[in-house]
């Protein structure tokens, strides 16, 4: 960061912690901040420390909502679970406009090279909420990767004996890839061609 005075450094290094912001980006996006006007760069910088405080994990799901309970738990049919790995998930099948039960984001997948066990997911916040009694059916929407499978595979064994319906989304979304780059259609057919597991 040599090159440049030191408020401006500072503001590309941080842009370059964002996921996908090389240097280049990174500079660019800092000099368009230097030209907002104060204004602007004070509401650009008031909607990043709200969001950080303002953003919480709902306590039923865990997806991001700004309230308790977000409003897709507190409003739609509970008796079908669709398990996604995280919240960039629940918002790829949103808007595939296929789904119209509640979602429970898994914040990962079971991953043993990386250490991540079934204990380090929310498998058993999962359980409890199957044994509240109401879920008929758990849509397994993990990403049709080794580890989303495996993940897949492990909580159908867990939940199948509680006398649950347990269904995979349908192939047609690549093999290997990730359920938010799959487009609307596919995804849409991928919900309604499920299969029981
Ligand atoms: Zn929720």
């Amino acid at each position: 960061m040599a090159q440049y005075i030191e408020p401006i450094g500072k503001l590309i290094n941080q842009f370059t912690k964002l996921p996908g912001v090389g240097t280049k980006t990174a500079q660019r996006y800092a000099y368009k901040i230097i030209n907002m006007t104060e204004e602007e760069a004070k509401e650009f910088a008031e909607s990043v420390i709200s969001a950080k405080k303002n953003v919480r994990y709902c306590k039923v799901c865990g997806n991001f909502t700004d309230k308790d309970v977000c409003d897709i738990c507190s409003l739609r049919d509970g008796s079908v679970i669709c398990v996604v790995k995280e919240p960039k998930d629940v918002l790829a099948m949103e808007k595939a406009h296929e789904f119209k039960g509640v979602y429970h984001v898994l914040h990962g997948t079971i991953n043993p090279m990386e250490g991540i066990t079934p204990n380090d997911i929310r498998i058993k916040e999962l359980l409890a909420r199957i044994r509240e009694g109401a879920v008929k059916e758990v849509i397994m929407a993990t990403n049709p990767d080794v580890e989303g499978e495996a993940t897949a595979m492990y909580i159908s064994t867990l939940v199948k004996p509680l006398g649950i319906k347990v269904t995979r989304l349908a192939h047609g979304i690549p093999v290997g890839s990730e359920l938010e780059y799959a487009d609307e259609v596919t995804l849409s057919r991928a919900i309604l061609d499920r299969k029981e597991m």
